[in-house]
């Protein structure tokens, strides 16, 4: 990419060019891997595939040539983008039995979990990643068109489904979801949702409704799960959260009072906490049994800037 933005959230910042005035030509993209600079990162069951150095795990690039007769028929190859060394492709082997122990990659690595993964790489591998795992999940829920229930196809790199009957187009969908820190003079206000795991607090959060804008959709979760009115909202920062599509959308929202009403459904607890205990929770040294998200959530980022503020 040309340029990059100041984004703190894991999954942001893709490093790579899309190239989508060129995707369209399934000629060019036959051309693109078959070139020598080009790399491809195999997924099976939505995990990518990782080799262990001695410096930690490193994503398992590979040449073209190498995977593709573990992916099943229709499998969908899709390509992510390109930078100054070459193309990347990810391919979606999930028809393989166990790759990691027969085949081409067998004993060669392992298919790890991204969320687990995520952290131990490069940022810039990190959210080329997340864009394949999403497009990869994508296609393996997208195979029938929704408007006449005949099988789609993939096009234009994966950026794309056609329906081989009725012609209609899908195309890959981002789910906005709002996730917000309300504040109240030096307290901001974090919630327990009932699944979350013991004594973890976070920002509130929420779908995105059909008609909403984000601010509407901000004041809404916020009155619905908290019964917390507030009078502005400004906006953060984005993550792409790949699990499966989110646009996860932060921002702070000033409340007009520090009255809580749980809604029981939703949160087993809210509670406005001060700057200074989200301070030492950040630095491993808050009360027992409180702690909020690790950074690869956009919550911690949230958070974290908050506390941080001058
Ligand atoms: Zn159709």
């Amino acid at each position: 990419m040309p340029f990059t933005f100041d984004n703190p959230n894991t999954f942001a910042n893709n490093p790579l060019d899309r190239c989508s005035e060129k995707r369209a030509d399934s000629g060019w993209i036959a051309t693109t891997y078959a070139d020598p600079t080009t790399l491809v990162v195999p997924f099976w069951k939505l995990k990518p595939f990782t080799m262990q150095t001695p410096q930690g795990p490193t994503v398992g690039f590979m040449k073209p040539g190498l995977c593709e007769k573990l992916m099943g028929e229709g499998a969908p190859l899709v390509f992510l983008g390109r930078d100054k060394g070459g193309a990347y492709f990810a391919a979606d082997i999930s028809a393989a039995r166990d790759p990691e122990s027969d085949g081409p990659l067998a004993g060669l690595g392992t298919f790890k979990d991204l969320r687990q993964l995520a952290l131990e790489i490069p940022a810039g591998d990190a959210a080329i990643l997340g864009q394949a795992r999403s497009l990869l999940d994508w296609h393996q829920t997208h195979r029938f068109c929704a408007n006449c229930g005949a099988p789609t196809a993939l096009a234009e790199g994966g950026y794309k489904r056609e329906c081989q009957v009725c012609k209609t187009e899908h195309f890959p969908r981002v789910n906005p979801v709002v996730i917000m820190l309300a504040i109240s003079g030096d307290k901001c206000l974090l919630g327990r949702g009932r699944n979350f795991p013991k004594g973890m607090f976070s920002a509130l959060a929420g779908f995105i409704e059909v008609g909403e804008s984000i601010e509407e959709a901000v004041a809404r979760e916020l009155f619905e799960e908290a019964g917390v009115r507030i009078s502005s909202v400004t906006y953060h920062s984005t993550q792409p959260w790949p699990w499966p599509s989110q646009m996860m959308i932060g921002c702070f929202a000033e409340a007009e009072s520090e009255d809580i009403k749980v809604d029981e459904n939703e949160l087993a607890e809210a509670r406005w906490v001060d700057r200074e205990t989200v301070r030492a929770t950040l630095a491993g040294k808050g009360p027992d049994g409180f702690w909020v998200p690790p950074r690869l959530a956009i919550a911690h980022q949230l958070v974290k800037a908050w506390a941080e503020r001058e």
